[in-house]
C-alpha cells in the first residue's frame, strides 16, 4: 500500500538526505507536500522530481516566483503548512525544518494527530513539557531522527522506562574539540563549519562547534524520554560509532552503532516499525582501532555549561536559552559576533529573565520574542 508523507523543510540537509531516502526506497512512499524557505531552485527541481500535490514556500516573494515555473499550485506561510499538515492521507510528516520556524508547524502536526519524524530539535528545547503534554493527550506520535535521540529510542524498545538508570548521550566533540581555549578565541567560520564527522546545516553545525547542540540534545532527552538532567549523562565519543547508550537497573547498558549518516536513522523513522535493509556504510569492527570516551570540558565550552543549568532550572528558561542562542548564531555567521562572545550573550540573557515556572503556549511564545530582543541588544553593545 503506497504511504502518504511529507518532508518539511525539504531543501535542507535532513530533507534531502530524507528524499534521498525516499528515491532509495522506490514505490514505498509517495511525496504528498514539500517545503522550503526561500531555496525555490532546490524545491523545484525536487518538485519536478516528486511530484508532490502541495508545495509550501514561507517567503511570499519567493513561491511567487517559483509559481511562474512550476504548475503545482504553491502554497506560503503558516495556512499553507496547515493545508499540508492536516491532509487526511498523510500518515507521517519528516518535521526537517531549522530553528524556533518549526514549533507551529510541530503543533499543528499534534492537533492533526500525525506520526512525526521529528529532526528538529529547537521546538522541543523551547517547549518540551507542554509538546509532550499535547502530543498524550492528542494521541500523535513522535518518532526521533536526530541520531543520538533514535539510539536511546531504540535501545527503549521492548523495555521499561522504570527500568532506566541512566542515559549516555554521545557527542563526537565537534570540529574544536582538540582546541586550546586560545585557539578557540581567534577561531574562523570556516573552521567552525568543518565538522569532522557530519554535514549538515549551518545553524546545526556552529552549535556543534560551540557544544550547544549537545546541551540541546541534553533538553531534548529528558523531554522525549521523560528524565531528570541528572540521569543523563554527556560523554564525548570523538570517533562517533556509538551514537547513544541506555544503562538499566541491573548494570546492563545497550548501545547502538552504525555508521554516521543520518540516513540511517531517517530510514527507520519513515518505516518504523520495519527495519529495512539500505546501501549505507556498515561498522567495520576489525578496522576499528580504539573507542575512546571522555567528559566534556564545561570551561571550552561554556555553552553546554549555560545548557545544564537552564535544564534543571526549567520552565522558560531553556526557551531563553535556545532564542538567545539562535540570535547569537545568525550573528556569528554574519561575523557580527566572534565566536567566543556567544556564550557570555547568552548568559547576559538568561540572568536577566524572569522564569515561569509552569509556562503556557502564550508565555513561551513571550519568551522566546523577549529573548530575542535583549540578545540583539546586548550584540550591539557588544560590538
Ligand atoms: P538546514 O539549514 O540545512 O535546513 C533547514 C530547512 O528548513 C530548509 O529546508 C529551510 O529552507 C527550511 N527553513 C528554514 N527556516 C524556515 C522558516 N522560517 N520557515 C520555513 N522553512 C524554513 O538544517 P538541517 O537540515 O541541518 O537541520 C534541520 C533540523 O534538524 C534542525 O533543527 C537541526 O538541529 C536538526 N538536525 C539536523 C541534523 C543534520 O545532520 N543536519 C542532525 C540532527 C538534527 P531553505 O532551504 O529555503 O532555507
Ligand atoms: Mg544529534
Amino acid at each position: 500500500m503506497m504511504r502518504y508523507i511529507a518532508v518539511l523543510g525539504s531543501t535542507g540537509s535532513i530533507g534531502t538526505s530524507t528524499l534521498r531516502v525516499v528515491r532509495q526506497l522506490g514505490n514505498r512512499f509517495r511525496v504528498l507536500g514539500l517545503t522550503a524557505n526561500s531555496n525555490i531552485d532546490l524545491l523545484y527541481a525536487q518538485a519536478k522530481e516528486f511530484k508532490p500535490e502541495f508545495v509550501c514556500v514561507e517567503e511570499p516573494q519567493a513561491a511567487f516566483c517559483l509559481q511562474k515555473k512550476l504548475k503545482t499550485k504553491i502554497l506560503t506561510g503558516q495556512e499553507g503548512l496547515k493545508r499540508i499538515i492536516s491532509d487526511q492521507r498523510l500518515e507521517k510528516i519528516v518535521l526537517a525544518i531549522s530553528g524556533s520556524a518549526a514549533l507551529k508547524p510541530l503543533l499543528t502536526a499534534i492537533e492533526c494527530r500525525k506520526k512525526i519524524a521529528l529532526a528538529n530539535k529547537e521546538a522541543l528545547v523551547m517547549a518540551g513539557p507542554l509538546i509532550m503534554q499535547k502530543v498524550r493527550a492528542a494521541g500523535a506520535e513522535i518518532i526521533p531522527v536526530d541520531s543520538e535521540q533514535s539510539a536511546i529510542w531504540q535501545c527503549l524498545q521492548a523495555e521499561e522506562s522504570n527500568k532506566i538508570k541512566k542515559v549516555y548521550l554521545t557527542a563526537s566533540g565537534g570540529p574544536l574539540r582538540g582546541c586550546s581555549v586560545q585557539d578557540i578565541k581567534r577561531v574562523s567560520l570556516k573552521k567552525v563549519l568543518e565538522h569532522p564527522r557530519w554535514k549538515m546545516g549551518k545553524k546545526i553545525s556552529v552549535d556543534s562547534a560551540t557544544l550547544m547542540n549537545k546541551g540541546l540534545e541534553l533538553l531534548e532527552a529528558m523531554y522525549l524520554f521523560n528524565l531528570p538532567a541528572k540521569e543523563i549523562e554527556i560523554l564525548i565519543h570523538p570517533e562517533a560509532v556509538i551514537h547513544s547508550m541506555v544503562e538499566f537497573v541491573d548494570g546492563v547498558v545497550m548501545a547502538q552503532l552504525s555508521f554516521t549518516d543520518m540516513r540511517i536513522p531517517i530510514q527507520y523513522a519513515l518505516t518504523y516499525p520495519e527495519r529495512l535493509a539500505n546501501n549505507a556504510g556498515r561498522v567495520q569492527f576489525t578496522r576499528m582501532k580504539s573507542l575512546n570516551f571522555e567528559k566534556p570540558d564545561f570551561k571550552k565550552f561554556p555553552c553546554l555549561q549555560l545548557a545544564v543549568a537552564v535544564a534543571n532550572q526549567g520552565g522558560t528558561a531553556p526557551c531563553v536559552l535556545n532564542a538567545a542562542n539562535e540570535i547569537c548564531v545568525q550573528a556569528f555567521l554574519n561575523k557580527n559576533l566572534k565566536f567566543c562572545s556567544i556564550p557570555m550573550i547568552i548568559e547576559k540573557v538568561l540572568r536577566k529573565h524572569k522564569k515561569v515556572s509552569v509556562p503556557r503556549l502564550e508565555d513561551i511564545f513571550a519568551a522566546d520574542a523577549w529573548a530575542r530582543q535583549e540578545a540583539i541588544q546586548a550584540i550591539r553593545k557588544a560590538n
